[in-house]
């Protein structure tokens, strides 16, 4: 048995939440490789460390001096280093920082620096060995990260390796310049380790006990999810469930490995698995809910629009030639409708309505902002009856109007249109139809 752990900031934002972290790793010997993030929030103004980075490197772009805000960061990883009574001391890394940081060694460079010293410090507690990720996670010449190289060069390094620490968010380009991932990727290192050393499971230690049911600053305290595949997560994090990064489920994805969400200060929760596939029955019909606000509505009218073949398409290419993405496209007879992002859409609004006269001279054109789009999501839908029925019910007590309502062909999720104003009220009408009830 072979795990790989990855813990937030949060986790590693304090000297207490690090002991925390070295009791996870030593409760449990098959925790082998541990990838760290760099210290996030102390408390909730608080700055995180990858933030501090990045504006002492503009400061020094800039031409400021950045004595200052180095010794502020120093300071960081100093009172985790006294609180864990460790003999560390990081001076000379940042008598380097500071060098690179004036020859402009690139923002990338600078926010790696974060993961690289946590690292430091972690393994130096932990006893473990500590690997330089610029030397295992690599990218090539345009800065694409190169999955394949990685595996091998990563698989070769942690063979025969019985523990090491490899810190998440960055690697190097073919030239050793250092690159990172986009913000939130240790996420994706963790899994690229996972994947190196096919563990059995990947431990993602973060502030909450798992993937929850729907956003908590909608419903509050919202029922944590046992078990949801890699699809539906994916679904609810496209539409704004924010649970890792959305690049992470690719690697173990691909040599099937489990992801269990884990919460740092609860250990004794069993946390979220995230599954290829799996035959246990959701506790709940749905899995989850998310939704997000801002889309716009485009309804295009023209009468007998049913015999124009080629009627969508026109009307799509429209949008194309705009570079305008569209989210879903419910029709009727005479009556076909566009839905995009509203940011998306409003600098471009008057050149897609001209486009749209002259691809395919409809009736009339009217436009309706400010909509939302609510996801259900679940693999238990195909196999109950009335999940439409209820969803349409709830909304219908709560007194809110359905704008569109759209069902996948593979029965995993209902997605409903409504208006931003009724966002809110419409998730807590249908969680508490499918969880709160059943609770
Ligand atoms: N420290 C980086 C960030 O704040 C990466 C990470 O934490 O995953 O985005």
């Amino acid at each position: 048995m072979k795990k790989v752990a990855k813990f937030g900031g949060s986790s590693l934002a304090s000297a207490g939440q690090m002991k925390k972290v070295a009791d996870i790793i030593h409760a449990d010997e098959t925790r082998r490789f541990v990838v760290p993030s760099a210290p996030g929030k102390r408390y909730s103004d608080d700055v995180k460390v990858t933030d501090l980075l990045y504006r002492c490197y503009d400061a020094a772009a800039a031409g400021e001096d950045i004595d200052g805000r180095l010794k502020e960061i120093q300071a960081r990883y100093q009172e985790i280093i006294e609180g864990l009574e460790l003999d560390l001391n990081l001076d000379e890394e940042f008598a380097v920082m500071r060098d690179y940081f004036q020859r402009q060694a690139g923002r990338d460079y600078a926010a790696s620096r974060g993961e690289y010293l946590n690292g430091l410090v972690m393994a130096k507690y932990l006893g473990f060995k500590f690997i330089d990720a610029a030397e295992v996670v690599l990218f090539d010449e345009r800065g694409n990260f190169d999955a394949e190289h990685t595996n091998e060069v990563m698989r070769q390094r942690l063979k025969n390796m019985d523990n090491a620490v490899i810190p998440g968010f960055y690697g190097a380009m073919p030239d050793g310049s250092i690159k990172t991932f986009s913000r939130g990727g240790s996420d994706i290192t963790g899994s690229i380790v996972a994947r190196a050393v096919k563990a059995d499971v990947y431990e993602n230690w973060t502030d909450v006990s798992g993937v929850l049911v729907t956003d908590p600053h909608v419903v509050k305290n919202p029922e944590p999810i046992e078990t949801i595949t890699y699809r539906e997560l994916r679904e609810l994090a496209y539409m704004g469930a924010s649970v890792m990064h959305e690049e992470a489920i690719f690697p173990v994805r691909q040599e099937g490995i489990p992801i269990n969400i884990r919460n740092t200060n609860r250990p004794q929760d069993k946390g979220t698995m995230i599954v290829e596939s799996t035959c246990r029955q959701p506790k709940y019909v749905i899995t989850g809910i998310a939704g997000k606000k801002g889309f716009c509505a485009i309804n295009i009218e023209k009468e007998m629009m049913n015999t124009e073949i080629g009627f969508g398409r026109k009307v799509l290419q429209v949008f194309e030639e705009n570079g305008i993405s569209f989210e879903h496209t419910p029709s009727g007879i005479d009556t076909y409708t566009v839905l995009v992002h509203q940011s998306e859409f409003e600098e471009k609004e008057q050149n897609v309505i001209s486009g749209i006269h002259r691809a395919v001279h409809p009736d009339s054109i009217d436009l309706e902002s400010n909509l939302a789009l609510i996801a259900i999501v679940g693999r238990g839908m195909k196999a109950t009856k009335g999940t439409a029925g209820r969803i349409f019910s709830a909304l219908a007590h709560a007194n809110i109007n359905i704008k569109m309502i759209d069902q996948g062909s593979s029965e995993l999720n209902i997605i409903i249109g409504v208006r931003d104003l009724d966002f809110e009220v419409a998730i807590r009408a249908i969680y508490d139809i499918f969880v709160t009830t059943q609770l």
